[in-house]
C-alpha cells in the first residue's frame, strides 16, 4: 500500500475498466450516471457488501436532483412510487433564531427584483411603512408549503425537490443500472494493491477474488477505503466551524399527512430532522459530541418524536470537513468518501450529482493527466466552500445564548467570505451571489432574515415609490400568491393520486 511516485498518475492509459466500491447512494448514483452515458464504452462492476451496509439516511434533497433525473430520463412517477417519496418546498427552521420562533427556507424566488436592488429592498421599506406582510408571503413555494399544498404548474411554476426513501433509491438505481450493464458484485474489499507506479492496480475481496480496474470510484462512505486509507490523501477538518459531529437516526411510523417540507428543529446541543415519506418517517438528531453525549440525544429524540418507532435508534459518527483531494492519481471519491460537512440544508446527495457531472465531463477516456485532475479538484472545492459558508450562517447568526453550544455558535470566528456576507446584508441589505455558487441570493436573504439579521439600511430605489405605488407593487405579488395557493390541492392527496408506491 505504499506511493512509491507521488507527484504523477500514469498517463495515456485508456480507461475501459471502472471499478465502483461502494453500493450505498453514492455508488449506485455514479453506476446509473456512468452506465447511463458511457456505459457502451465502459467496464462497470460496483462491489457492496450486504453485511457492511449503508449509512442508511440521506433523505432529503434538493431541486437539483431533478437535473439528474432528466439526464438519466428517469420517470417522475416510477421514481417517486419505487422509493415512497413525497415533495419537498423548503425546510421548516423552528427554535434558530429564538425558542419559539420558526421560518421556511423555501425553494423558488421572493418577490421581484428591480435590477439596482433585490426584492428585500422593497420588502424592508414596506414593513416600516406598515405595508408588507411577512417576507414569505412573496413566494409562491413557501406560501404552498405553509399551507401542506402541492400540485405541479405549468411552465415550471413551483420549484421543489423529493424526500425519499435512501434504501429503495439505492436499490431503483440498482435496477436501472443493470438495465445500462453494471455488474455487480457481493463482498468485502479487504485490501487495495497498488501498481508500481503508485496508482490503484486492483481491489481484493474476502473471497479471494481480485479485480483490477483502470479507474476507481471511492464510493465506501466515512470509511473512505481507496482515497484514505489505500492513497493516504488527508482530510481537512472543518469541526472548529461546524461543531456537529453525532447523529442519531430512527425511523418511525406515521402519524397524519406528509407535509412537503423538511422539519428542522433546533435542541440544545443540536437539531432534530423530520422528514415525511410516504410510509413512514424519517427521525433524526444531529448534535455535537462536546456538549452532549449519545444517551442524552437519544433520549432527546425519542421524547420528540410522534408516531410509534419502527427501528431503534442508531448513532452515526462523523467529522465535518472535506477530503484535501478528492481526485487523486486514478481514484476519485465521491459520496461520503469525499467529505462531509452536515445534513442541515441537504446537500451532500447534490454533491454526488456534481461529482457525478464533473467525472463525465473530465473523463479520461485517453488517460489520466493531471490537468483534468486539477480542474476536478478546484472545482469541486470551491463548491463545497461555498456551501460549506451558508452551513455556518445557520449556526453563527442566532439570538439563542440559552445553551453553551449555542453560546459557543454565536462566539465563533467565522470564515472571512462568510463574515463579510453577514456585515454586507446587516449593513445594507444587500447580497450577492458568487458566480457556479449553488445558493442563490434568495436562499441567504431567507436565512439571514430568518435567523434575525434586519438590515441597518435599504437600498435607495425602494424609495422611489410612494406608499400607494407599494402598496400595488407589493399585493400585485402576493395576491396571486395566495389564489394560486387557494386552488392548489392538498399535499398527501395530490401524491396518492399521482405517485402511490404500491
Ligand atoms: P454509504 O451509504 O456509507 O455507503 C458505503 C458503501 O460502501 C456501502 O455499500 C458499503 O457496503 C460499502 N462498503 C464500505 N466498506 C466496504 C468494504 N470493505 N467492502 C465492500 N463494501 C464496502 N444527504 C442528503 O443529501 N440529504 C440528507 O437529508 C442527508 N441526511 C444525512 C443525515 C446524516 C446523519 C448523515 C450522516 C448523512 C446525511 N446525508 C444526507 C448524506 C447522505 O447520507 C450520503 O451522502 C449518502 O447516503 C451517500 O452515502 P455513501 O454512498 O457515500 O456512503
Amino acid at each position: 500500500m505504499h506511493d512509491h511516485h507521488p507527484q504523477q498518475p500514469t498517463p495515456d492509459r485508456p480507461i475501459r475498466r471502472v471499478i465502483i466500491a461502494g453500493g450505498g447512494t453514492a455508488g449506485w448514483m455514479v453506476a446509473a450516471g456512468l452506465s447511463k452515458t458511457l456505459g457502451k464504452l465502459l467496464d462497470i462492476r460496483l462491489v457492496e457488501s450486504d453485511e457492511i451496509g449503508t449509512v442508511g439516511v440521506g433523505e432529503a434533497t434538493i431541486p437539483t436532483l431533478m437535473n439528474f433525473h432528466h439526464l438519466l430520463e428517469i420517470d417522475e412517477q416510477e421514481f417517486m412510487a419505487a422509493t415512497g417519496a413525497t415533495f419537498k418546498l423548503g425546510i421548516s427552521f423552528e427554535n434558530w433564531r429564538e425558542r419559539g420562533e420558526d421560518y421556511i427556507h423555501s425553494f423558488g424566488s421572493t418577490g421581484t427584483d428591480h435590477w439596482t436592488a433585490g426584492f428585500q429592498h422593497f420588502w424592508h421599506k414596506g414593513r416600516e411603512r406598515g405595508l408588507a406582510g411577512d417576507y414569505g408571503d412573496y413566494c409562491l413555494e413557501l406560501r404552498a408549503a405553509q399551507e401542506h399544498r402541492f400540485a405541479h404548474l405549468p411552465r415550471a411554476g413551483m420549484n421543489y425537490a423529493y424526500h425519499l426513501d435512501a434504501s429503495a433509491y439505492a436499490r431503483y438505481l440498482r435496477r436501472f443500472s443493470e438495465r445500462f450493464g453494471v455488474r455487480r458484485i457481493e463482498g468485502k474489499i479487504v485490501d487495495v494493491a497498488l501498481a508500481a507506479s503508485g496508482d490503484i492496480r486492483a481491489i481484493r475481496l474476502d473471497s479471494g477474488t481480485e479485480l483490477e480496474g483502470d479507474l476507481f470510484i471511492d464510493c465506501t462512505g466515512f470509511r473512505g477505503l481507496l482515497i484514505g486509507q489505500a492513497l493516504g490523501v488527508g482530510y481537512e477538518d472543518w469541526s472548529h466551524w461546524l461543531l456537529c459531529d453525532s447523529a442519531a437516526a430512527l425511523q418511525t411510523a406515521s402519524t397524519g399527512p406528509a407535509v412537503p417540507y423538511t422539519r428542522s428543529i433546533a435542541r440544545d446541543a443540536g437539531w432534530q430532522w423530520r422528514i415525511p415519506l410516504q410510509h413512514r418517517v424519517g427521525n433524526g438528531m444531529v448534535f455535537s459530541s462536546r456538549y452532549q453525549g449519545d444517551a442524552a440525544a437519544i433520549e432527546t429524540l425519542l421524547g420528540n418524536v410522534e408516531g410509534a418507532p419502527l427501528t431503534a435508534p442508531r448513532v452515526i459518527k462523523f467529522q465535518p470537513g472535506q477530503r484535501s483531494k478528492v481526485w487523486h492519481r486514478n481514484c476519485v471519491a465521491i459520496g461520503l468518501a469525499s467529505g462531509f460537512l452536515e445534513p442541515i440544508e441537504s446537500t451532500s446527495i447534490h454533491l454526488i450529482q456534481r461529482g457525478i457531472v464533473r467525472l463525465m465531463q473530465c473523463f479520461p477516456s485517453h488517460g489520466i493527466v493531471q490537468p483534468d485532475i486539477d480542474e476536478y479538484n478546484a472545482q469541486a472545492a470551491g463548491e463545497i466552500a461555498h456551501i460549506r459558508d451558508f452551513i455556518i450562517l445557520h449556526y453563527k447568526v442566532t439570538n439563542r445564548r440559552d445553551t453553551p453550544f449555542w453560546r459557543d455558535c454565536a462566539a465563533m470566528a467565522v470564515p472571512a467570505s462568510l463574515q463579510h456576507r453577514i456585515e454586507l446584508f446587516r449593513e445594507t441589505g444587500r447580497v450577492f451571489r458568487i458566480p457556479n455558487e449553488l445558493f442563490a441570493e434568495n436562499s441567504w436573504i431567507q436565512v439571514m432574515l430568518g435567523q434575525g439579521i434586519l438590515p441597518a439600511r435599504r437600498h435607495q430605489t425602494a424609495d422611489l415609490m410612494d406608499d400607494a405605488e407599494l402598496r400595488r407593487f407589493l399585493e400585485g405579488i402576493s395576491g396571486p400568491i395566495e389564489r394560486t395557493v387557494a386552488q392548489l390541492p392538498p399535499h398527501e392527496a395530490y401524491v396518492r393520486q399521482y405517485c402511490a408506491a404500491p
